[in-house]
């Protein structure tokens, strides 16, 4: 039986909200509360989500860090996060949390908004556009293990660097490719992604002391893959850049994808010395967490209320 039908299974009782209640209650009790995590998804889907936690509280995401921090309960609370800063999602979502009154944290990489492409919007176009064929791979990373790959190898390849691999490297080796599309190609380069919320656009949400934006790192790039130094810029810069926007103190960063490999060793500490909290892209509710390597609980789109529910309980 695939994953997804067990899956499905276990979250039938869920589709009932008194047995979710009763659950969440015990586990709440027991694992505390947790931090949910979405990219991009329509406010409409966002609401059936945050509607199937009830009777579990949307609370501030800095509230919910401190009573974590502090000792205190967090039963019953989670806080609501979005990361990447996409423009229509942030201007959707802010417009539902303002009426709902729900307070919602958006993690936004500041390179992005201040025009760069973000690395996997450069892969997405580049398996759009880039005919199947075999292409000489250049020297920049040993990652290649080839002289010469096919399209698939080479996607792979390219979304593999990404978790691990230096900016300056997946950087170069994306330009690469992306210069093979040639002149015509190119100029749809800046057109076909989704545009970034603005800074005019956040300075004015940030008034509403519901909305948050917090630090997602300049470039989007795998902090295992930096030095000391460098993750110091991508953690420093981007929380002043917000800060200068919205007149709000920056207390949390967000790891670019999330996970170990590409959080590395050294981040956290220097999470710590920056921030108040620091999150990834792992599994779990807050239990006992280290405050720079929080979990969170991922939900996407095609996720159902019963199937929200059971990622809840499960953590
Ligand atoms: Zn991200």
């Amino acid at each position: 039986m695939k994953l997804k039908s067990i899956k499905n299974i276990c979250s039938v009782p869920l589709v009932f909200p008194g047995f979710f209640h009763l659950l969440e209650s015990f586990i709440g009790r027991k694992f505390g509360g947790f931090i949910c995590c979405w990219h991009n998804l329509s406010a409409e889907r966002f609401q059936n989500h945050v509607e199937a936690l009830h009777p579990a509280e949307p609370i501030p995401l800095e509230e919910l860090v401190n009573r974590f921090r502090s000792g205190k309960s967090t039963k019953g609370c989670y806080a609501l996060t979005f990361d990447d800063g996409i423009g229509s999602t942030v201007r959707d979502i802010s417009k539902k949390c303002i009426n709902k009154g729900w307070p919602v944290t958006f993690y936004v990489p500041t390179g992005y908004l201040d025009g760069e492409v973000l690395p996997y919007q450069k892969i997405e176009f580049i398996n759009k556009y880039l005919p199947v064929d075999e292409y000489d791979i250049p020297d920049f990373s040993k990652n290649f293990v080839n002289k010469i790959a096919n399209k698939k190898e080479i996607i792979k390849t390219l979304t593999d660097l990404l978790y691990f691999e230096n900016f300056t490297v997946v950087k170069k080796t994306l330009d690469y490719f992306i210069n093979l599309l040639g002149k015509e190609k190119k100029t749809l380069f800046n057109k076909e992604f989704p545009r970034p919320i603005s800074w005019n656009e956040i300075e004015d949400l940030s008034k509403n002391t519901a909305i948050s934006f917090q630090s997602h790192s300049v470039t989007h790039s795998a902090l295992s893959g930096l030095s000391e130094k460098e993750i110091e810029y991508e953690m420093i810069k981007s929380k002043e850049m917000i800060e200068s926007h919205t007149n709000r103190k920056v207390h949390s960063f967000c790891y670019p994808y999330g996970e170990k490999k590409s959080i590395g060793e050294i981040a956290p500490r220097i999470a710590a010395k920056h921030f108040s909290s620091a999150v990834t892209l792992l599994r779990g509710r807050l239990e006992k967490n280290n405050p720079f390597y929080l979990p969170r609980i991922g939900l996407y789109s095609e996720d159902t209320s019963s199937f929200v529910r059971l990622k809840a309980v499960l953590g």
